[in-house]
């Protein structure tokens, strides 16, 4: 196992409050139009997005006992649909932070009929492009830019371009003493077999607590990981399962620069390789059962064990029998 590159997040006694969003969106999506290679029971299903959607963000957290009004922002990781929810069901005083370079996509439809971006998410309230200081000076959490949002070292945003214009990451301070961090990192990958196993994260040759059994049952289980291992392209324990699928022009459906995106999911892994950080991706449905959601709070991950249980568990998604439509 090689030692990953320091992440130098400076210290702080600042901590921010996470809940994770259960969102309700279920996004069915043939897994080898976006990744390589087909693995167990996945197979390509016919081409179409049909997704779901049960309820609205801001529905879930007035449910949750939350006021809309005390909402002061809301960040986007990036403008795709599946990631911005319906900003205008907040109050025009609550302000929409985005990426670098996402405004130069505005006006929204319907000003531009051909947006894929919407008028009514920014319209008519205070909005905020985040710069990033890229100067040699500027501030790193291990490769990407950072940006100290409240100013006290409890959350900072990440540079994390490739997969789309303006795509941001997110460092929240969960625990002081300790140190523990939750990493979300948005579209930085569709499925955890892009980022795991890595060269600081190898597959171990005994997986316990096993993938195989449902979540919150399985702690005193294992199982051996040569199943798994026989299924990975290469059949090794340090690659990850899947690489981008590219086109002919070397493009991927999923990312608008694919070396930017490379370079971002390979800070990932290097995040990822600290026990002390939580990596939740938007669409890692392996997560579901391991995490608590909202209005649930999150800071208490590792002392509960959430990131031991969950890191394996997208392997069951080679043997399961669901006909292999991915959830992104
Ligand atoms: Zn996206």
């Amino acid at each position: 196992m090689s030692t990953p590159p320091a992440l130098n997040i400076p210290p702080s006694p600042s901590t921010v409050t996470v809940s994770i969003i259960n969102t309700t969106i279920s996004v069915p999506f043939p897994v080898s139009l976006v990744l390589n290679p087909v693995i167990g029971v996945q197979r390509l299903r016919s081409f179409g997005i049909n997704p779901t959607i049960e309820k609205d963000v801001p529905e879930i957290l007035e449910e949750g006992g939350l006021d809309l009004k005390e909402v002061n922002a809301v960040i986007w990781s990036h403008h795709h649909w599946d990631h911005t929810g319906d900003v205008s069901k907040f109050p025009s005083t609550t302000e929409l932070v985005v990426g670098p370079g996402t405004s130069k996509m505005w006006p929204g439809y319907p000003a531009n009929p051909e947006s894929l971006l919407l008028e009514s998410d920014y319209k008519d309230r205070p909005t905020r492009e985040i710069t990033f200081d890229q100067s040699p000076t500027g501030l790193k959490i291990g490769r990407f830019p950072a940006l100290d949002y409240f100013g006290d070292g409890s959350f900072y945003l990440l540079d994390a371009p490739g997969h789309a214009i303006g795509h941001m990451c997110a460092l929240a301070r969960t625990t002081a003493t300790p140190s523990t961090f939750i990493f979300m990192g948005g579209d930085t990958c569709r499925h955890m077999g892009e980022l795991r196993p890595s060269l600081y994260l190898p597959l171990p040759t005994t997986l316990s607590p096993s993938p195989l059994f449902p979540p919150k049952t399985a702690y005193t289980t294992s199982c051996p990981a040569d199943l798994f291992l026989s299924l990975h392209p290469s059949g090794s324990a340090t690659e990850p399962f899947y690489t981008l699928a590219l086109d002919k022009k070397r493009e991927s459906l999923v990312c608008v620069d694919v070396g930017e995106a490379k370079q971002t999911m390979e800070g990932a892994r290097e995040v990822d390789a600290g026990e002390g950080v939580l990596v939740v991706m938007a669409h890692d449905a392996s997560l579901s059962g391991v995490v608590e959601c909202w209005p649930a709070t999150a800071n208490g991950w590792m002392e509960k064990g959430w990131k031991t249980e969950g890191r394996w568990r997208f392997l069951a998604d080679f043997v399961g029998d669901d006909g292999g439509d991915a959830r992104l």
